[in-house]
């Protein structure tokens, strides 16, 4: 049984200080260590009784590792991406929280040593049951497991969670159609369920979102914010010089109307290419960043870096973020960045979360090509007056409850899902019933099947316009693509509770399925589990989308999830 954990200090001590990296994550737990207890406590209370399951979790952060090169460690003080710490220290925090029974690797040594190789045959693989029921790691260390598990990696694989920043779309991460449709990257292709893929933000419902912790201010320093706020004074994102290039014109009229600060990191080998007027305070230890941020009026973006968690954090502090639209977007196949990444996302703006889920008055998403109405906006900024904010789904106690419930629910390893019916033997078997006001496109499990988590009572069943993916349609619906309910639409029964008429049936392997062609009349169903995807479009299709409500502010969440 897993026992909330209310001190981190145990974690702490865990964690190590072996490398400046380590230290990062030390400090930020330690900062957040006062918001973990009181979030854990919230969530006790909410569960209540209820019981948990302790797992036994390794951690491994491959890309901390020598072997893989380790080549954030050094760079992190002088700003290396440190979202991905940001992100490594919370899920470390949320694990120990919630009471599961921690392994930290950050060295392949220890990752064979917790594996249980054979002793002195490190590079032999382990032959005894696996010791952990989650290994959470990233690219770097699948890659590690592979080579080190090599034949068993194939057995165990279902334990395997990868945090994946940008997430990994099921048609990439299926070996043989990627390579026969082109789909294939330089990181996709390992046969995962897509679920297991775990992103920074939820980009898309076909992987699960991890996320991370954004820092709640209290009642007082909510007060003194609100004081202190300094209407005349950005912050500009971007810890690297390269991210201000060529942004001078944009830097002159803001500094028209305000005074603007930097957090660029310099030494005296590498002074920071940046406006003489720009205050740059150097690269900040994240809470005197936080300090800066509370006395902002503005947290402004320049296109880059895109997604990461600092513009979340200068919401929290109550500052209004500016960020560029694009048009066209940006995706793997217009932009250097996304090139190579396994997804078909196109990102609309620096920070899609912030301009979908946040918006207006927290965040502002403009054209930034006319100067008119960028000094326009930029004069608007600075009469708002605007609240600290953090969605519940970036606070302490919105992450613990999400990876409590993936922890408790989530099944990737036996699963005994019904295989794909046969088109022309019997009759496809669907094992749920249509409930009798099939208008309302629920269904029912009857009481002899399996458990599905989410709860089947969540799905409600689309169909797509051609040319829209089964995310674009749930999001219309004010609703979400669920793929854990795939399964479940892909039967013949689904297609006639929609009035779509099936004059046969043909299975095929196309990540687009279920679905029907718009110039035929079979309905083609999915042959293969591992292809079924939220993500993707085609004119040729209508798509049969499987979509459920979520929690507010907790997108990852049905309302009977938890
Ligand atoms: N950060 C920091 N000091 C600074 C600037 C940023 O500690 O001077 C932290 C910030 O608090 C955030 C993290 O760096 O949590 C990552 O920031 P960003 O959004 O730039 O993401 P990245 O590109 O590093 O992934």
């Amino acid at each position: 049984k897993a026992v909330f954990q209310f001190d981190v200090g145990p974690l702490l001590e865990q964690v190590g200080a072996r490398k400046e990296s380590l230290n990062f994550m030390k400090k930020r737990i330690r900062m957040l260590a006062a918001q973990w207890a009181s979030a854990a406590r919230r969530l006790h209370d909410k569960l209540q009784k209820r019981r948990r399951e302790q797992k036994r979790i390794l951690v491994h952060v491959g890309f901390l590792t020598e072997e893989s090169g380790d080549v954030f460690s050094p760079k992190v003080l002088k700003g290396g991406p440190l979202g991905e710490m940001v992100q490594w220290a919370d899920i470390l925090a949320t694990l120990h929280v919630l009471g599961h029974s921690l392994k930290i690797s950050v060295s392949l040594k220890e990752l064979q040593q917790f594996l249980g190789a054979p002793p002195g045959r490190g590079s032999c693989p382990p032959t005894g049951p696996l010791p952990f029921d989650l290994i959470y790691t990233d690219y770097h260390g699948l890659k590690q497991m592979k080579q080190h598990m090599s034949l068993t990696l194939k057995k165990h694989k279902c334990h395997v969670r990868v945090i994946d920043t940008f997430g990994t779309e099921p048609a990439y991460n299926h070996e043989t159609y990627a390579t026969q449709n082109g789909y294939r990257t330089n990181w996709g292709y390992w046969n995962l369920n897509a679920l297991q893929y775990m992103t920074m933000f939820p980009h898309t419902p076909d992987n699960s979102f991890m996320g991370f912790v954004v820092e709640e201010v209290n009642e007082t320093e909510r007060l003194s914010i609100q004081k202190n706020k300094v209407n005349n004074m950005a912050v500009v994102y971007g810890k690297d010089a390269s991210m201000w290039k060529g942004k001078d014109k944009f830097l002159e009229l803001l500094h028209h109307h305000m005074e603007i600060h930097g957090t660029v990191y310099y030494d005296s080998q590498r002074p920071p290419q940046v406006p003489a007027f720009v205050k740059n305070h150097g690269l900040l230890p994240q809470h005197e960043l936080q300090q800066v941020l509370r006395k902002a009026k503005l947290f402004i973006g320049f296109g880059f870096p895109y997604e990461g968690p600092a513009p979340l954090e200068a919401i929290a502090n109550g500052c209004i973020f500016l960020q560029p639209k694009f048009n066209p977007p940006h995706s793997s196949y217009n932009h250097d960045f996304f090139k190579g990444k396994p997804t078909s996302r196109v990102v609309a703006s620096q920070h899609p979360y912030a301009e979908q889920f946040i918006g207006r008055p927290h965040v502002l998403t403009m054209d930034f090509g006319n100067w008119t109405t960028f000094n326009e906006t930029i004069r608007e900024i600075m009469e708002l007056n605007v609240e600290p904010f953090v969605p519940h789904e970036f606070t302490c106690e919105g992450m613990l409850e999400r990876v409590h419930a993936y922890i408790q629910n989530q099944t990737t390893c036996n699963n005994t899902r019904p295989g794909p019916p046969h088109p022309t033997c019997s009759p496809p078997k669907s094992p749920f019933r249509l409930l009798p006001n099939s208008s309302t496109l629920s269904w029912a499990l009857p009481g002899s099947a399996q458990p599905s988590w989410p709860p089947l009572t969540a799905l409600r069943v689309l169909a797509s316009a051609p040319n829209n993916s089964c995310v674009k349609t749930c999001q219309e619906a004010g609703l979400i693509c669920e793929p854990a309910f795939f399964q479940y639409i892909n039967v013949k029964e689904a297609f006639t509770a929609l009035n779509l008429v099936c004059e046969g049936v043909e299975l095929e392997m196309n990540h687009l399925l279920p679905a029907v062609p718009v110039e035929h009349k079979e309905c083609h169903l999915q042959q293969d589990s591992l292809l079924f995807s939220c993500a993707g479009s085609s004119p040729k299709y209508t798509r049969l989308c499987p979509c459920r409500d979520y929690r507010r502010g907790q997108v990852a969440l049905c309302g009977d999830c938890l």
